[in-house]
């Protein structure tokens, strides 16, 4: 009998292999030792039919006459089937792409090598022998390519395996699958190293080249530091990291780089070690960390060469003229044109940015005009109202002013920031690279393009990071790996624009995503500025679906611990929209905010004092606490109220008297009945109107003395008149002798 294994804690690899080795070997069973990575448990759960596995304890480890092992020569990492080694007469057969130890067993075969996985080696064996693959298969052995590798990244990256994966493609090998399982996440011991490295990471500037450095010491063994370090540039968007570890005897030094300009292999071969280009280490004893540190740097001076990156290059033109004029409100357009005249007079650039670009191309309304300005932002602006009308105000500190122009059109104008201005060595560069840099700031691809509006070049759309190609593919993604880190509310910004366009986040950005909030970073965040992005999303015309998303990232949960999307909520966040809409006219008199509406709905189960809580918590403005207040206090009597098959229009005043319009809405909303919504109708449109003639005065007059007693009888007499007790002036009068006779 057949066997075919491999190591403990399969990885891709190693699923790969087995399937391989099983297409060389059909009539071997085939284990996978101990329990395979989660990934790997996840991929065969989905796709059973790709091998046929047997368990350990299933397999008669006697009869075994021939064992074939794949990603591994050593006896101690074959589970239970290691037993096999006793057996009399017993071939062994080894694929591996590991380099040879002096515990490797010995095979009859033995292939083996420079490569970067071992599916690679049996690929090529299926290949020579023209075995037949199907693209499922074709996939998983992709997949061991891919992971291996590191997608092709990891310096053991061979000709070979790039050979292999092409190969694969051919055979219908699917990229998005294999995509979507190469997002691995991060393990907790890495998370907490990362987050380790993450604080003492700091960065020097060499020969105008961002270095990061990394000085730590740890009593014991550090596993994953290469792993993590390479993780750690991707995560910061680093293109050069070094890390220095000193334990007790030596020093370790893990390096990894992806420009040029910094070749780590050469750095570190002065300490003695060595590498590649783009990733490599050195240990060294006998000198103090802190040495090793100066040392470096000196290094560092002598060979890191500056790079001059081609910055027009990246840049992107287009004319967007006409849909300045289409998509624009009336009368913006105009405006536009006249204030890129006017900063020409004066040799202002000026551009616009952000949101409303966006919204030019997708052909979405917006009326929030931002201008980014070459030179003063504050300056310029002062010039506008001059030459338009209007008034600013400014904010001295960020270099921003807001101009309203006569008409009542507001106008948000910031300056290209100072520090963006490239050294006088760069001095052609300065204006691409003032808008570049500030563009770059910014949350998204999708938020980061700009339009000229200087004559000349009006309507020219610029866009330095292909954010017009991923509103074609409707993507939401950041600018660079560090965003979430910078700031954490884009998470929230991510997820609103996503809904609210039907857009995804890319696969990257998704991933950024997971990592920050793996690493808690809505810790970091003021209670006020999450206030404010749930305030954002919740005031979206359909949050329903962004509230979901919140909530399977786990974020409403850091809101309050009780709020969860029971099937009431999911069903209260469908139904919403349509009372919403026809509540419309209401709200709007009454400036009603529709995210009041969802936050009533979100913390319905909390009680009343949880709800109050929450909110000082979160410092809501006593206007938005006495709304939200209000809205959940009411709710149950006045429903119960509402309901009552008989209700006299006195009665339905008192139970809706003083309620905000997002409480009243909110009641319809939850009374989930036609006559209770016909009721708060009715008494947004005749209940409430209702007016008596008799005033304080005239009860002066017929002898009533001053005070609380007042009230009550405005308050009856209004009462009776809604029930239609009194009707006519005269008949006020005598409602009131007759039940407020004077003593
Ligand atoms: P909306 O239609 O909701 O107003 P918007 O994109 O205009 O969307 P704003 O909050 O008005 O969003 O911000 C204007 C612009 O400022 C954005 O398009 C983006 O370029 C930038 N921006 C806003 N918030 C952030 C942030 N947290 N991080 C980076 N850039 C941001
Ligand atoms: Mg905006």
């Amino acid at each position: 009998m057949d066997l075919i294994v491999t190591h403990i804690g399969a990885d891709f690899d190693a699923l790969a292999s087995l399937v391989a080795a099983r297409k060389i070997y059909p009539r071997a069973l085939v284990i996978i030792p101990g329990s395979a990575d989660k990934d790997v448990r996840e991929y065969l759960y989905k796709n059973p039919e790709l091998i046929d596995l047997k368990k350990e304890k299933e397999v008669d480890f006697k009869k075994v006459k021939r064992l074939i092992v794949v990603d591994t020569r050593l006896a101690k990492r074959i589970g239970e089937a290691k037993t096999v080694l006793s057996n009399r007469g017993l071939i062994l057969h080894f694929y591996d792409h590991h380099p040879r130890t002096k515990s490797d067993l010995a095979g009859r075969v033995d292939i083996g090598g420079r490569y970067g996985a071992t599916t690679t080696i049996l690929v090529e064996i299926l290949k020579k022998r023209k075995i037949k693959i199907s693209p499922e298969e074709a996939t998983l052995l992709a997949l061991g390519i891919y992971e291996d590798t590191g997608s092709f990244t990891f310096p053991s990256t061979t000709p070979a395996d790039l050979r292999a994966a092409s190969f694969l493609v051919s055979k219908g090998a699917n990229i998005n699958t294999i995509s979507d399982f190469m997002r691995r996440e991060l393990t907790k011991t890495q998370v907490k190293l990362l987050n380790r490295l993450l604080r003492l990471e700091k960065r020097i500037k060499i020969n105008g080249i961002e270095i990061a450095i990394i000085k730590l010491k740890s009593s014991n063994y550090i596993t994953d530091l290469a792993a993590t370090v390479h993780r750690l540039r991707d995560i910061e968007n680093l293109e050069s990291i070094f890390v220095l570890l000193g334990t007790k005897e030596r020093i370790r030094v893990v390096a990894r780089s992806r420009i040029k300009a910094v070749n780590v292999g050469k750095i570190t071969q002065a300490f003695g070690g060595g590498g590649h280009a783009t990733a490599a280490s050195a240990t060294i004893r006998g000198m103090e960390l802190r040495d090793v540190e100066k040392k470096l740097i000196e290094v560092l001076k002598s060979k890191v060469t500056p790079e001059i990156a081609p910055e027009e290059s990246l840049l992107f033109r287009k004319s967007v003229g006409p849909l300045l004029d289409r998509n624009l409100p009336p009368g913006v357009a105009g405006l536009l044109a006249k204030v890129g005249k006017i900063a020409e007079k004066k040799d202002f650039r000026v551009y616009l940015v952000g949101g409303i670009v966006r919204d030019l191309l997708l052909g979405v309304e917006n009326f929030d005009v931002d201008l980014v300005v070459k030179g003063d932002g504050i300056s310029f602006a002062r010039y506008l109202v001059s030459k338009l009308g209007g008034k600013i105000t400014a904010h001295r500190r960020f270099g921003t002013a807001v101009a309203t122009l006569s008409g009542g059109i507001k106008i948000d104008i910031a300056t290209a920031r100072k520090e963006f201005y490239a050294s006088p060595a760069a001095l052609p560069a300065v204006e691409k690279g003032s808008l570049r840099e500030d563009l770059y700031r910014r949350d998204f691809t999708i938020n980061a393009m700009a339009v000229r509006l200087n004559p000349g070049r009006y309507g020219e759309l610029i866009d330095f990071f292909g954010g017009w190609r991923d509103l074609k593919e409707r993507k939401v993604k950041v600018l660079h790996n560090r965003s979430f880190i910078e700031d954490p509310t884009r998470i929230f910004r991510a997820i609103r624009f996503q809904e609210r366009y039907g857009f995804f986040m890319d696969k990257n950005t998704e991933r950024l995503v997971r990592d920050a909030l793996k690493r808690k970073i809505f810790r970091r965040l003021s209670k006020q500025r999450i206030r404010e992005e749930m305030i954002a999303i919740l005031s979206e015309p359909r949050p329903g679906n962004a509230i979901l998303a919140l909530y399977r990232i786990g974020i409403l949960k850091s809101i309050h611990p009780k709020i969860r999307l029971s099937p009431e909520i999911k069903k209260d966040l469908q139904t919403v929209k349509t009372i919403l809409d026809r509540f419309a006219p209401f709200l709007k008199k009454e400036a009603g905010k529709s995210w009041i509406i969802h936050f009533l709905i979100l913390v319905q189960q909390l009680s009343i004092l949880e709800v109050r809580n929450l909110c000082r918590n979160f410092g809501f403005s006593r206007e938005q606490y006495n709304k939200i207040f209000k809205g959940r206090e009411s709710l149950s009597e006045a429903t119960r109220k509402l309901k009552k098959a008989e209700l006299k229009p006195s009665l339905l005043y008192r139970a809706l008297q003083g309620l905000p319009i997002e409480a009243l809405v909110f009641i319809v909303l939850k009374g989930r009945s036609r006559l209770v919504e016909r009721r708060v109708h009715r008494y947004l449109t005749r209940v409430r109107r209702e007016k008596i003639r008799t005033t304080g005065n005239k009860l002066k007059k017929m002898g009533y003395k001053q005070g609380p007693l007042f009230k009550k009888i405005l308050q009856e007499l209004l009462w009776a008149k809604l029930d239609g007790v009194v009707k006519s002036p005269s008949s006020e009068t005598k409602f009131i002798i007759d039940n407020f006779p004077k003593d």
